[in-house]
């Protein structure tokens, strides 16, 4: 199983890092709409109706600074993935984290170095009460299609405690940084706003010289989508909040002609998204 791979970016040298996978099937992932309008749709485009969720941590090396874009799940396998890239976890500079999701924050602590970059509100969301209650309470909506009751209960209480105990913890060592959307964060990276599959959840677009890569982290999964953006999928909260971002940047990847890299395609989670005659056109790869 390959566990990294590497490409250019300008002068950035990216790598989609592995941090496991897992799969469903497509009416699972689909489970708000009919089964067998599902299962037609992806008959009908010659879709495999067994999908790989990958896991996949994008690592950027600038001209100055190595950059995680988010950290993984605590366990071993992205630990291992940067080991086999070359990649030092002590080393990381700067990690932006796109949503509070514990497949993207859980491993913080594997990176002791590293400051942490975070859109304004999520910051928001996360360090005052009332918008902890509201964040674990949109997670419990995707949570109850896939659990029982009494470990959603459980489950929910691990989410409160990146805002009670995690995140002040770091903004106590003085690692958190607060950003706008659509400023810059570094040179060359920016949060973009892609609220849906939870109301703390940015994308992030990457520039260097003349090339641009745009990671939609959760926004969206698959490319049914095209044609089905009404859909909401698995692991998402607010439905045609994600219909509309999913939208946006699908106009946004095509009029920029950009790659896109997503936490769950399937490995290494590159693909393309072109329009032709109007309709757009997705493309598996870099
Ligand atoms: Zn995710």
């Amino acid at each position: 199983m390959q566990t990294h791979k590497t490409f250019k970016l300008g002068n950035f040298t990216l790598t989609a890092l592995n941090d496991g996978d897992g799969a469903v099937t497509a009416d699972k992932m689909f489970p708000t709409t009919d089964p067998t309008v599902v299962n037609d749709a992806f008959a009908a485009q010659g879709y495999d109706t067994n999908i790989t969720v990958g896991r996949n941590v994008l690592h950027v090396q600038t001209e100055t600074q190595s950059v995680l874009i988010d950290a993984g799940l605590p366990d071993a396998h992205l630990s291992a993935a940067m080991d086999a890239a070359g990649i030092d976890p002590a080393k990381i500079d700067v990690i932006l984290v796109t949503h509070g999701d514990g497949d993207h924050i859980g491993g913080l602590k594997n990176f002791p170095n590293a400051q942490i970059m975070l859109p304004q509100k999520a910051w928001e969301l996360w360090s005052t009460e009332s918008g902890r209650i509201q964040m674990v309470a949109e997670w419990c909506i995707p949570l109850s299609r896939m659990m029982p009751s009494e470990r959603l209960m459980q489950a929910a209480k691990g989410r409160a405690k990146y805002g009670s105990d995690v995140l002040p913890a770091l903004a106590n060592a003085g690692r958190v940084n607060i950003f706008e959307a659509d400023t810059e964060v570094l040179p060359g990276f920016k949060f973009i706003e892609a609220f849906g599959h939870r109301s703390d959840h940015y994308a992030v677009q990457i520039s260097s010289g003349d090339e641009t890569l745009v990671h939609i982290v959760d926004a969206f999964r698959h490319p049914i989508q095209i044609a089905h953006r009404d859909w909401t999928d698995l692991y998402t909260s607010h439905g045609s909040m994600a219909a509309e971002t999913t939208t946006r940047l699908f106009e946004l990847v095509s009029d920029l002609n950009a790659p896109m890299f997503g936490s769950h395609f399937a490995f290494p989670g590159l693909a393309r998204m072109t329009k032709e005659d109007g309709e757009f056109v997705w493309s598996w790869g870099i």
